[in-house]
């Protein structure tokens, strides 16, 4: 392999989705920092988002892929904000092993007035984070009221509200010319136990002069390079995970999920060629052939039987 070649594969494993986790040198913070441009184009492209819409699902999939890093393996967290205005909703999904994907629903009655801030993309509503975690059979699930509607405010607020973690939120999009994303990334800062009230506001002080975070992005700086650059203490990084857009959606499970129709239903799709099957989290459009028809009804008729 020649020397170009060669620097550029490693600058792009050096520019991929990132999420970084660290833990100051006196345990008094903890911070997560990602990167995850190429994971919110993707879920922009496929699920064709107007600007508003893919502004709050970049936001929404950023910050539950922070979150997600929290937590281990196979662990979830699901983040939904829902509310009455011309965005009905805009959920994200992320696994701590690096998986994200999201989606944004509109209104229907869908007005042409200018949307002139954030918040009245979603309007009034509820922020909803769900943790799917190992050592609990339950989801855990809590809803709380948006306060702002810009995802960042509302998130910091559930972290105050049902975690009772002081927690400072970056989220951060940029998009170019064209509308599409350019650039998209975030930041979580939250303070530990026994962190005082003017150690909190040292390090507050820090976040709020940052206008941009995805303009580090530009200097091919990573998630590391941000938090060296950002925070105002000594750490050392606890955990580095690549991140991916990742449905795990397929022809198959749309198929077993119809077993739970009748078999007189199945029928009735065949006749009226009604055969094809759209996830609501990736857009992929899977098909049913006539063949797949035939063997679903000759199974459940089996089954049935
Ligand atoms: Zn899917």
């Amino acid at each position: 392999m020649d020397e170009a070649k060669r620097e550029e594969i490693i600058k792009q494993y050096q520019n991929r989705d990132r999420v970084v986790r660290i833990l100051s040198n006196d345990h008094k913070f903890r911070a997560v920092a990602l990167k995850n441009t190429d994971s919110a184009r993707n879920a922009q492209k496929r699920h064709n988002t107007d600007w508003i819409g893919s502004f709050l699902l970049a936001r929404t999939m950023s910050a539950a892929a922070m979150m997600a890093n929290f937590l281990k393996g196979e662990e979830r967290i699901i983040v939904e904000l829902k509310g009455k205005g011309p965005v009905s909703s805009v959920y994200g999904e992320a696994m701590s092993i690096g998986e994200n994907r999201g989606f944004v629903s509109y209104s229907p009655d869908i007005s042409d007035k200018p949307i002139e801030n954030i918040g009245e993309a979603l309007g009034a509503g509820v922020i909803n984070v769900t943790r799917i975690l190992y050592d609990r059979p339950e989801p855990v699930q809590s809803i709380l009221p948006l306060q702002k509607g810009d995802v960042a405010t509302d998130l910091a607020y559930y972290y105050q509200m049902s975690e009772q973690i002081p927690s400072a939120v970056i989220l951060d999009v940029d998009f170019n010319e064209d509308g599409i994303i350019s650039h998209s990334g975030g930041l979580i800062v939250q303070a530990l136990p026994g962190t005082t009230q003017e150690e909190l506001e040292e390090v507050y002080s820090h976040l709020v002069g940052i206008d941009s975070l995805v303009r580090y992005f530009d200097d091919d700086k990573n998630p590391r390079d941000i938090l060296e650059e950002i925070l105002p203490f000594e750490f050392e990084v606890v955990r580095s995970s690549q991140l991916d857009f990742l449905c795990r959606c397929s022809k198959d499970s749309f198929i077993s999920r119809l077993k739970t129709l009748s078999v007189d239903e199945i029928k009735d799709m065949q006749e009226k060629n009604d055969n094809e099957l759209v996830c609501r989290y990736c857009n992929e459009h899977y098909y049913l052939e006539p063949g797949d028809f035939d063997t679903l009804i000759e199974e459940m008729q089996a089954t049935r039987n």
